[in-house]
């Protein structure tokens, strides 16, 4: 058994059965389409916006550029202990492997 709705289109007023669309002007009626794309427009935002954290500079290159020259120096100082850090961290994997290979 099929529901038949009948969905009067707010756009031009005609009345639509078992539509998405509007058959006279393309208007999109249907309730359920509407959620089903406002949810894919949230999936959607969300991603993009995990995407842009991603490809977001970190908190020392932001500090940097900042027009504040303490804040550059801070940023400066984070950006020289995360390069020690990554040094003492390659350094660290390169004499655990040294060992490892004995
Ligand atoms: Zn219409």
């Amino acid at each position: 058994m099929s529901v038949t709705r009948n969905i009067k289109c707010p756009n031009c007023g005609v009345f639509n059965t078992n539509k998405e669309y509007c058959k006279n002007c393309n208007t999109l009626i249907s309730h359920e389409k509407k959620r089903d794309l406002k949810e894919e427009a949230y999936k959607e935002a969300l991603i993009k916006e995990a995407k842009e954290k991603l490809n977001k500079p970190n908190l020392a290159e932001r500090l940097k550029k900042h027009p504040f020259f303490l804040y550059r120096v801070i940023g400066w100082i984070l950006y020289s202990a995360f390069l020690v850090v990554s040094a003492i961290g390659a350094l660290l994997a390169w004499f655990i492997a040294m060992v490892a290979a004995g």
